[in-house]
Parts: structure tokens; sequence; C-alpha cells
């Protein structure tokens, strides 16, 4: 059985329908979608020994199989420089857990990569009732959020009609570039939408899916915060 199918078929045997940040990157990685490099910390030198391999700075995220909104509970803690800040970071993570939501379980704290800012944008996927595997792609906060700026396709979506996707919303002269901003990697943005396609059509067990919020560069792009859920 592949990685994919084996993290999908634990998931389902533990009676999970949420993926946690880790299995979805580890899947996300699996179709080739970059992410932030990370490992999972079960103790706080733990954690400092992977900010160190992975390079300063680092991002500490709360690794709960019951928190899906991450940071509503104080759960992320961005752009830790040093190792005694991790340390910090990963007491504050766990009190802040503890405190908002005591009857949580705790499996870790993530430790990744800081990416640096940039625009953001969203690749999601639903599985509709009447037509399967659906991918959607818009720009991150209030392009999606509150003008609805977005573009669908049913699956499986090639490289083609992915990059008519991207041409298609009304915010697209922001990665196209603009008076003294340069063009952001349009070609990474295609080629990230035609792999989430081709993940949701090869795995119809996913509900949802949502990269959100992926930081776009003049080369590359990274996704910061991956969600996987379940039928
Ligand atoms: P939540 O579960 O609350 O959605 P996220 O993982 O999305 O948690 O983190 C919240 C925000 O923190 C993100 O939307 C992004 O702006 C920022 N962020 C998270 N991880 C990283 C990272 N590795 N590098 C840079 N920014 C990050
Ligand atoms: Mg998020």
């Amino acid at each position: 059985m592949g990685k994919v199918s084996e993290i999908l078929a634990s998931v389902c045997k533990e009676n999970r329908k949420n993926l946690l940040e880790p299995e979805a990157k580890t899947i996300c990685q699996e179709y080739n979608i970059p992410v932030t490099r990370f490992e999972v910390a079960k103790k706080e030198e733990e954690a400092v020994k992977f900010a160190e391999e992975i390079g300063f700075p680092v991002v500490l995220k709360i690794v709960s199989p019951d928190i899906i909104h991450k940071s509503d509970v104080g759960g992320v803690m961005l752009d830790l420089k040093t190792g005694s800040e991790v340390e910090k970071a990963y007491r504050t993570i766990l009190a802040n857990v503890i405190n908002h939501q005591p009857s949580a379980k705790i499996f870790g704290v993530l430790v990744q990569e800081m990416a640096p800012s940039s625009t953001e944008v969203i690749i999601g996927a639903i599985k509709d009732n009447q037509f399967g595997p659906t991918v959607m792609f818009g720009l991150g906060g209030i392009f999606v959020e509150i003008l609805k700026d977005v573009a669908f396709r049913i699956a499986p979506v090639t490289k083609q009609e992915a990059e008519l996707m991207i041409t298609e919303i009304k915010a697209y002269p922001v990665l196209k570039g603009y008076r003294n901003q340069p063009p952001l990697d349009i070609n990474a943005i295609a080629e990230i939408i035609v792999s989430t396609s081709k993940l949701v059509t090869d795995h119809q067990e996913i509900k949802e899916l949502d990269l959100n919020p992926i930081m776009v560069y003049e080369k590359g792009a990274k996704t910061v915060d991956a969600r996987i859920i379940l039928e």
C-alpha cells in the first residue's frame, strides 16, 4: 500500500475524520506539493533539536486531533529565532491549549520552517454530492472570504485548465505583477492545483482539503497550513 493510503487507513482506524497537519503535509509531499519542512516534537528538548536541524526562524504549532483551528486556542507561535525562544513557545503553546481546551488530546508540537511572508493563495477541494471532487483556487484573506473571488473546476483538472483558473480570478493582476511588483510563480501554483486535483481524484475518501495559506514567491511556492477531512 502507498504511503498516502497507509496514512488515510490509520486515521480511519483511529475513528478520526480530521488529519493532523503533519499527516496532511506528508500526503501533500507524496503528491509533490511543496510544504514547509517539519518534525513533530514530543519534548521541549526535541523541539529545540528539530529547530536547529530545520534552521531558524521556526514556527511551533499544537498537534491535536481535537483542535482544527490552531491559532484560536493560542496553538501557533511564529518567527522563533533561538533555542530559548523555542523552549518558551513550547511551554506557552501547551499552557494555552490546556487553558482553552482542557479535554484536547495532545500528540506533540509541530516544529516547522518559517516561510518568508509573501502573497498568499488558497487551493481547496470539496467532494460535491453531484459532481464529485471539485477544486477551488483564490487569493488569501479578503479575496476569498469577503469578495468570493474564486475559481472552481470539477476534477480532474489539467495543467491548461489550472492556468485558466488562475487567470480568471479578478485578483489575477496581483499575481501577474503590477507597477513595480514583480510577477509571481504562476506555474508553481498551476502545478499545485493539478497535484491537488490528482490527490482528491485518487482518494475519494477525502471530503475536504484546504491548503491555506500557500505563500507564492517569484520562484516557487510553499504550503504553510494543510487540512484534510475524511468522509
Ligand atoms: P490555523 O489552524 O489557525 O489555521 P495555521 O497553521 O494556518 O493555523 O497558522 C496561522 C497563520 O500563521 C497562517 O495563516 C500563516 O499566516 C501563519 N503561519 C503558519 N505557519 C507558518 C509558517 N510555517 N511560515 C510562515 N507563516 C506561517
Ligand atoms: Mg490555517
